[in-house]
Formats: structure tokens, C-alpha cells, sequence
């Protein structure tokens, strides 16, 4: 049986990387970054989701912030050997060279970009973007994030996030609903028909913020045979983040898995997004760690590949054309 690859469907690493080229100096030495190509190698994290996420600040030129992460993340790829995977054929090239190459996902949180003008959505699918996340946690032209205070929050989906959808659909986009309010949530299902993830947030009944997923969330994911990937944020994953561990995301992997199976499950680490880490899990090179606890967990060899990368592999091949 060929091993899947492991996959942390997010990361905040671009915007890191773009305060740091703004300031002109890395931004390594002030706030270490969690994420670079030699952790994911000793991590073995074989493809890594990068999000592009626009501060509320830079709203107004969100398209030229986008695009900016999209070049960094060019000149990284070409300097730094990654592959910008964009295809189930990318996805073959990672799994036959796991050793030499690692693969890079461009994915856009907060549709902020294409808000002005979605008739540029093809464009930014041909810059090499596939997947999507509608809302940060505001509203804007497609509908309504949850905020971090809140659990039920206004409308759902507008014409343009309906719109959003069906674009999508039609380039072979996959919908990300991270953020997105609960109403938003039943509309992606009303009017979309493959499947969507939610690549990170976590159990509402393991730790009930408003960010987290509600049991029936949860499961509208696992009946579009959707994937969520769970989120290492401290104050995500307990009501007393400061005594977080890694075992902490087992704890919310295990609770989604009884729930909904172990076919919708993943990792969505938020790393270089998140101010604080859980002990065990400080950065990407601690992803391997993982593994030997589902293990300990009871969860077979099949279980731990789909996990830990499987589920999202099997919807990202779903989804892009
Ligand atoms: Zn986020």
C-alpha cells in the first residue's frame, strides 16, 4: 500500500514572511517562525497549505497583498525546492519524491482579493491559488465570518458569495469555510455539491468557543465527505490554554473521529498565526510527534494516514481539475 502524504491544510506563514520583507529585515530573529522548508523536513510534513490572509488594515489594497504573498511564495518555492502543488498530478510527484521535494498549497483566507472584481477568479486560479476560505472573522462582500466572541451571527451567503461558490465550483476550487458564521455554513451546503473543508477549527464540545464547530457543523462536513482540520490554537483546543499539549489535539481529533468518522478528519495547525503553541507541538518539526499518539490512542495504521493527510489528499483530488 503506498503511504499517503502528511498534509497541515493551514498556515500563516506568507503573512509572516511579507511583514518581515515590508520591515526590511527578517522576521526571524524577533518572531521565530514555526514553519520553514528544513522544519516540515524533520517534521515530515510532506505538503504544506500556505494561507494568504490580508489584515483588516490592508483591506483596501487586499488584491496587491495577495498577489505580493503569491510572488514570496514563488521565489520561496524556486529558492527553496518546494513544489506549488496544483494538481492529483502534483499530489502523484510529491507522493514518488517524498525525500527531495515538499509541496506547496497556495490557498486564500477571506476572499478579500476578489472582492472588487470576481471576474478575476480564473486569473488567480491560474497564478496557481486552489482553495479559497470565504470570510476571515468579519463580514465582507460574500458573507459573514463568526467572530471570536459569538457563536450565531447574522446572514449567510450574499448573490456574491453564492456566485463565489459557483465560480469556484466551475475551476475545480476547493471551498474553504474556516471563519465562516453558522448561517454561511448552511448555505455552502444548499448550494454547493462537492466537497468543502474546514482546514482549521476544532470541537465546540471539547472547547466551546465561538470559532469552534458546533456537533452539527461538524457533520454537514462529513456529509459533504468534507474534511476538517484540526487547529493547534491553545485557546481552541481548552478552556485552560495555558496547561495545553499536544495531547489536547488528540483529545479534539478523537471527539471529531466518534462523532463523524475517521474519513473527515486532518491537521490544520495555524502555525505562524498563533501567538502561543501547545507543549509537544511548538512547530512544524514536532508534527511527526503526532503519529505514535493516535497510535497510543488505538487508531489503526489506516486511520493514522488518513489523519494525518489522507482526508485532505483524497478531497483536494477530489476537487481541483
Ligand atoms: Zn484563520
Amino acid at each position: 500500500m503506498t503511504e499517503n502524504l502528511v498534509i497541515d491544510a493551514h498556515a500563516d506563514t506568507l503573512l509572516k514572511l511579507y511583514f518581515g520583507s515590508l520591515m526590511r529585515f527578517s522576521s526571524q530573529e524577533k518572531d521565530p517562525m514555526h514553519i520553514t522548508k528544513a522544519f516540515l523536513e524533520e517534521g515530515k510534513v510532506n505538503v504544506q497549505v500556505f494561507a494568504m490572509f490580508v489584515p483588516p488594515k490592508l483591506e483596501k489594497i487586499g488584491l496587491e497583498v495577495t498577489l505580493e504573498m503569491i510572488q514570496i511564495a514563488k521565489e520561496k518555492a524556486l529558492n527553496e525546492n518546494f513544489i506549488i502543488v496544483k494538481s492529483s498530478k502534483d499530489l502523484d510527484y510529491v507522493s514518488q519524491n517524498k525525500n527531495s521535494t515538499t509541496g506547496m498549497v497556495l490557498s486564500i483566507e477571506g476572499a478579500i482579493a476578489v472582492e472588487r472584481n470576481l471576474k478575476i477568479l480564473p486569473l488567480i486560479h491560474e497564478l496557481g491559488v486552489r482553495n479559497i476560505g470565504i470570510t476571515w472573522s468579519r463580514q465582507n462582500l460574500f458573507g459573514e465570518g463568526v467572530s471570536f466572541t459569538e457563536k450565531k451571527t447574522g446572514r449567510g451567503l450574499s448573490k456574491d458569495g453564492i456566485q463565489l461558490l459557483e465560480d469556484m465550483n466551475n475551476l475545480g476550487m476547493l471551498i474553504d469555510v474556516a471563519h465562516l458564521n453558522y448561517e454561511g455554513y448552511m448555505d455552502v451546503m444548499q448550494f454547493t455539491d462537492g466537497p468543502f473543508i474546514d482546514s482549521h477549527s476544532n470541537a465546540h464540545s471539547v472547547c466551546p468557543i465561538s470559532r469552534n464547530l458546533t456537533d452539527d457543523q461538524l457533520e454537514m462536513i462529513a456529509s459533504a465527505d468534507g474534511v476538517v482540520g484540526v487547529n493547534f490554537y491553545p485557546k481552541f483546543l481548552s478552556p485552560t490554554p495555558e496547561k495545553t499539549s499536544i495531547d489536547d489535539v488528540i483529545k479534539h481529533i478523537k471527539y471529531i473521529t466518534d462523532l463523524i468518522g475517521t474519513e473527515h478528519v486532518g491537521l490544520g495547525s495555524d502555525f505562524d498565526g498563533i501567538a502561543t503553541t501547545p507543549l509537544g507541538l511548538e512547530d512544524a518539526r514536532k508534527m511527526k510527534n503526532l503519529e505514535p499518539l493516535l497510535e497510543k490512542e488505538g487508531f489503526s495504521k489506516k486511520d493514522i494516514q488518513r489523519i494525518m493527510g489522507g482526508n485532505f489528499e483524497r478531497v483536494f483530488r477530489k476537487v481541483w481539475k
